[in-house]
Parts: C-alpha cells; sequence; structure tokens
C-alpha cells in the first residue's frame, strides 16, 4: 500500500485544514515576510483578522 499524503495549509485564524477546492487565498506576512498567512473561505467571508504565527501582526 502507498500512502501518500498531502499536507494541507493549515488556515491562521481558525486552524482548519484548508481543502485545495476552497477559495481560501494565502499571501506572506506584511509585516516580516517569513511566515504564510492562510485564510480559509469562511475566515474570508467573515473578514476575519489574520494573526502571523510567526511575528504576531494582525491585519484585515
Ligand atoms: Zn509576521
Ligand atoms: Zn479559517
Amino acid at each position: 500500500m502507498s500512502s501518500s499524503q498531502i499536507t494541507l495549509p493549515i488556515c491562521t485564524w481558525c486552524h482548519r485544514s484548508v481543502a485545495p477546492d476552497e477559495r481560501a487565498v494565502s499571501f506572506p506576512c506584511p509585516s516580516c515576510g517569513k511566515a504564510t498567512i492562510w485564510r480559509c473561505e469562511k475566515c474570508r467571508e467573515l473578514a476575519r483578522n489574520y494573526i502571523c504565527p510567526s511575528c504576531g501582526f494582525e491585519g484585515p
């Protein structure tokens, strides 16, 4: 048996794994540029702020 595991990105806000077909967004942190911020479809809909896991930067 071959187990090919796909690592799904995790939403920065709700820590849910983001499905590949979801309309999620990802972008580098505008403050430190080290971490990649992920926002899932739900969090985009609800316009939740993101918090950078690396530097703690909070943004809309
Ligand atoms: Zn950052
Ligand atoms: Zn989310």
